[in-house]
């Protein structure tokens, strides 16, 4: 086992339909801590969110992920997340049929971790409290019609009922407005600690307004080119990405 636990990424390459996206990531997220990963667009970010969910369309060339001492490639979707890992689509999908509620408690019993009824009904009241989700939510079907705030809200409840050990967050970066930036932020950094890190995934630096990382990774052409403190994130507010990958960077999404 590795010491303390927690994300280690080590020399990743990663294809998709025969061209490599992924170069060579090197990363590691110890237990209990908050790193955002930024890049400007096509730089790779969400190829390396679907490699950590085991989507069958990325291909691992080389390289290796263990999260808790444990081989996470070599682990199927569901036991990645019995480990704790918990991988949040940049596009959730809908699910017609169930409900936010039936949704969550399946999750919780899927990892061994159900609770009696009325602790969980309490525990998803306050919760919802805390994130100023109307009642009505819990008998709606999940991400079923919902805004980009209240997808947003839903992740960030899955989040705080399941309490996985690491949530891996891939922001979109268009089309999300200030709201559910802060959303998402501010449920991280209520979440997190000893028991609950995260790597939040986004171009956009206007969320490290309302997150405090310990660290922040930049990657660019498929590479981890720079790490460092909060700092590096006000580096690229104010600058952008060109100062920092060293050559002129598309300003499009997508
Ligand atoms: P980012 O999230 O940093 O914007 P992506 O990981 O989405 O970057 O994309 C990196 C590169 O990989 C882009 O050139 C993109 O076109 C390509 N790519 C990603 N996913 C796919 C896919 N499913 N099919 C084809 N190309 C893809
Ligand atoms: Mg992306």
């Amino acid at each position: 086992m590795a010491a303390g636990g927690g994300l280690l990424i080590d020399g990743l390459r990663v294809s998709v339909e025969d061209r490599e996206i992924l170069k060579g990531v090197s990363l590691e997220v110890p237990q209990g801590q908050v790193h955002a990963l930024m890049g400007p667009n096509g730089s790779g970010k969400s190829t390396l969110a679907y490699t950590l969910m085991g989507h069958p369309k990325y291909h691992v060339i080389a390289g290796s992920v263990s999260f808790g001492g444990e081989d996470v490639l070599a682990l199927s979707a569901d036991q990645r997340a019995r480990l704790g890992l918990f991988l949040c689509f940049q596009y959730p999908t809908a699910i017609p049929g169930v409900t936010v509620v039936n949704f969550l408690r399946a999750a919780l019993r899927g990892q061994g971790k159900e609770l009696p009824a009325r602790e969980f009904l309490k525990r998803l009241n306050d919760e919802m409290a805390a994130l100023k989700v109307d009642e009505s939510f819990r008998s709606r079907y999940i991400n079923d019609g919902f805004s980009g705030g209240e997808k947003k809200r839903s992740e960030i409840l899955q989040l705080a009922i399941l309490r996985p050990k690491l949530a891996v967050l891939d922001e979109t970066d268009s089309g999300l407005d200030v709201d559910a930036l802060r959303t998402v932020a501010e449920g991280v950094m209520r979440l997190a600690g000893p028991e609950m890190g995260a790597l939040v995934i986004t171009h956009y630096p206007r969320i490290l307004e309302f997150l405090k990382p310990d660290r922040v990774h930049v990657l660019h052409d498929g590479r981890v080119i720079r790490s460092g403190g909060a700092e590096l994130a006000n580096e690229i507010e104010s600058g952008g990405y060109e100062p920092i990958v060293g050559e002129p960077v598309a300003a499009g999404v997508s």
